[in-house]
């Protein structure tokens, strides 16, 4: 594998490895029906995003499903033990660590709908494709056995999956579903995070299921829309909500999301202007600062140095790439 591979292989690992702080794997009761099962960040293991389990008088929905095997079980032990059935899961994008344990699901719960936007159709055959090429070449060279060979192979593994950890039901526009007795709004940001990103309001606890359009200690930028992104913000800031859950990382009041929202969008005005990139991350991280844990940062800097030149800045590729007709 050559050099620029293998670094972007690394860098796709990190990028889609970062969770935010760690969260203790138990379950939080973040509103009245509403159960977090924190996603999990160790530096050596691939992550899982957060999943929500929403209960309703009639039905559960799941919305994300992890990447691993070990977050993928413990949320169906966690919807198995509910005295009221399993009736959707919504996937917030299609990030592996958020999509990963749909083929589980559904061995568990045949015939089950799961609801995300189509995009994962072109994915599969871009950037999941991609990486797969890229895993096949880098797993034969790392040592049998070894602890990183189980993991890259895991991923392997999991994109193999292919098909089976797509949507039964697409979502291409922003809708109401009545699951389980719940009323849910379903709202789709295009080019934001991904292609079609999906954000979830839950009107009787005012709480927002945001995905990967939050996330910590930097946004996550491997397959965003910087200005899509923004906008999808600005929409989310009109929610009279009263927490909002990321996609990684520990739910936020309204006043912590703002400050979010701010420093992101300082953070593209920095990036379009005459300044270094080393100034808008420090901007960043100042502007971040009441939500990023100090041992955070170095890594995050790291991670947001590679996004400014890819995919932030004016003349970067991936714009190209992810922006399509809302960049
Ligand atoms: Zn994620």
């Amino acid at each position: 594998m050559c050099t620029s591979m293998l670094a972007r292989l690394v860098l796709l690992m990190l990028s889609t490895a970062y969770a935010g702080t760690a969260l203790a794997a138990d379950t939080i009761e973040v509103a009245a029906g509403i159960s977090l099962l924190p996603g999990q960040l160790q530096a050596d293991q691939s992550p899982d995003g957060n999943s929500l389990v929403i209960s309703g008088k009639e039905g559960a929905v799941v919305v994300d499903t992890g990447r691993g095997n070990a977050h993928t079980r413990e949320l169906i032990d966690l919807v198995a033990g509910l005295d009221v059935p399993l009736v959707g899961v919504i996937n917030s994008h299609w990030h592996l660590d958020h999509i990963g344990g749909n083929a589980q699901f559904r061995a568990r719960w045949p015939g089950l709908h799961i609801y995300a936007h189509p995009s994962l159709d072109t994915a599969l055959g871009g950037f999941h494709a991609d990486y797969r090429k890229q895993l096949e070449t880098y797993v034969p060279t790392l040592a049998a056995g070894s602890p990183e060979r189980k993991r890259y192979q895991a991923e392997l593994d999991l994109l193999e999956l292919d098909r089976q950890l797509a949507e039964t039901d697409p979502v291409r526009e922003s809708m109401s579903l009545d699951l389980g007795g719940r009323i849910l709004e379903v709202h789709v940001s295009a080019h934001s995070v991904t292609e079609g990103d999906l954000w979830v309001f839950d009107p009787s606890t005012r709480t927002v299921i945001a995905g990967d359009l939050v996330t910590l200690p930097v946004p996550l930028f491997d397959s965003a829309c910087p200005e899509g992104w923004k906008r999808a913000l600005g929409e989310l800031s009109e929610v009279r909500f009263e927490r909002l859950v990321p996609g990684h990382g520990a739910p936020m009041k309204p006043a912590a999301f703002a400050t979010y929202r701010k420093a992101f969008d300082r953070l593209l005005e920095c990036a379009a202007g005459a300044a270094d990139s080393k100034t808008c991350i420090d901007g960043w991280f100042a502007d971040a600062k009441p939500l990023v844990a100090k041992s955070d940062e170095t890594y995050g800097r790291t991670l947001l140095a590679y996004y400014m030149d890819g995919f932030i800045k004016p003349d970067a590729a991936g714009r190209k790439r992810w922006c399509g007709k809302a960049g």
